[in-house]
């Protein structure tokens, strides 16, 4: 097995760096950098740069608009955006409504969003987690009526990211009682402003508002906005995880945190950090970038074993890795903040709610806690860390 960068893939790595540098907004960069949560219209200029530049759905066929890069060239290119500080990019549409519409949409359903999700018109959220159904997700209980060309749903969705800003929802609900409750379900694209679609925010640790409860009454959707055939929801579902391996792997936020750290040290030793203090963190600092090389060269070794047999082990191995050295290097940034911290640690900590931010060294403090209060989530989101221990028990030992 090669697991040495080829001269093709350096150039290219080069050719990504140098788009950054050219097109992504400096003051865009700078927010992203801060660590709070952006909002749809800050992200827009990015979208549209990576539209104009064909860069936007790098996970699509090519024929629906992808860019045809290897495992690798996609790793690379997460990389570079997460050391320039390149937002994400509607996350949920590019890489999950996309790459099942792609699979199983209808001509009409792929003619209708693949376009606009590519020119960021459209922004959708996932709607699968259920109050009892999270971990276990066949136990969605969002109930469906068909009445002529209409369907009709009743449910309660809960820790759905961005609903509060999507136009629409990928929800997965429950189309059929017979069989395995996995056989019963269907993925519907819900439009968020159809009557009977209540949005509630959920508060959160870190103080800032990304996730919510979402109430369907008697929501109308037609029914062409069924993907797929009726009951085959878990198959699409599955086909997305499985699709997505190393996404979660956080390669790219890792080189960010690493790349700044020197920085924020030496602004603390100018306002005062005590030397043995720094001369600890530094410690720790290395320690951590050890620990990232190690992990990208297990994601590396995943992308390039595409048909071993324990890539499912190896992907959520790599989830449950990424996330814990994302909280590690979140949590030496706090460390070196020391009691900077205190004054943004309170809640409703958003930009908008935000207080003046003190001069100096202390202005990366209130993004930092909330960054690193938000990073506790990863160890939750896309399948709790346990689940992804448990796959990897069952794949090694096939149980
Ligand atoms: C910040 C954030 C954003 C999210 N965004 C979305 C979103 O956009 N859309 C969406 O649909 N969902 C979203 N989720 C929900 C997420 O997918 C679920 O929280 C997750 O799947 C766990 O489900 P649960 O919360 O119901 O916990 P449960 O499944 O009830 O689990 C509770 C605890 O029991 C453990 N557990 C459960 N079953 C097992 C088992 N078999 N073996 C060992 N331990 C087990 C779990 O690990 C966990 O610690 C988000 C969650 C968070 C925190």
């Amino acid at each position: 097995m090669e697991l040495e960068f080829t001269a093709q893939e350096q150039a290219f790595e080069e050719e990504v760096q140098r788009f950054l540098a050219d097109a992504l907004p400096p003051s865009l960069a700078a927010k992203e950098a801060q660590g709070f949560h952006l909002h749809r219209e800050d992200v827009a200029p990015w979208h549209q740069a990576l539209w104009r530049q064909g860069w936007i759905a790098p996970g699509w066929p090519q024929r629906f608009g992808g860019t045809g890069w290897s495992p690798m060239e996609r790793f690379l290119f997460e990389r570079a955006c997460g050391v320039a500080n390149a937002p994400e990019v509607s996350l949920i549409a590019l890489s999950m409504v996309g790459p099942v519409l792609c699979e199983f949409g209808s001509d009409a359903l792929r003619e209708r969003f693949l376009e606009p999700i590519r020119r960021g018109d459209l922004w959708f959220c996932q709607g699968f987690s259920e109050p009892e159904a999270g971990s276990d997700l066949a136990a969605v209980r969002c109930r469906t009526r068909f009445e002529g060309d209409s369907i009709v749903l009743n449910g309660h969705k809960i820790w759905t990211t961005d609903a509060h800003m999507a136009d629409y929802m990928i929800c997965l609900a429950r189309t059929s009682d017979a069989g395995r409750p996995r056989e019963g379900l269907s993925m519907i694209l819900l439009p968020m402003d159809a009557p009977g679609v209540w949005v509630r925010p959920i508060a959160t640790l870190d103080g800032d508002h990304h996730i919510n409860e979402v109430f369907l009454e008697d929501v109308v959707v037609p029914r062409e906005n069924l993907v797929g055939e009726v009951n085959s929801g878990w198959a699409q579902a599955r086909y997305l995880l499985g699709r997505e391996r190393t996404h979660n792997a956080y390669v790219g936020m890792l080189r960010r945190y690493l790349a700044r750290f020197p920085g924020l040290l030496q602004r603390q030793l100018a306002a005062g950090l005590d030397g043995r203090v720094a001369e600890g963190l530094l410690r720790d600092h290395v320690q951590l970038s050890l620990d990232v090389e190690a992990h990208e060269w297990s994601v590396l070794r995943l992308l390039a074993d595409e048909e071993s047999s324990q890539l499912r082990a190896g992907a959520s191995a790599v989830k449950v890795r990424g996330s814990e050295l994302l909280l590690k290097a979140s949590e030496l940034e706090v460390m070196a903040l020391g009691s900077q911290v205190i004054p943004a640690m309170t809640p409703a900590m958003t930009p908008t709610t935000a207080q003046p931010l003190p001069a100096g060294a202390g202005a990366d403090a209130p993004g930092r806690v909330t960054q690193s209060l938000y990073w506790r989530a990863a160890a939750i989101f896309g399948g709790t860390n346990e689940i992804q221990r448990g796959i990897i028990y069952s794949t090694l030992f096939h149980r």
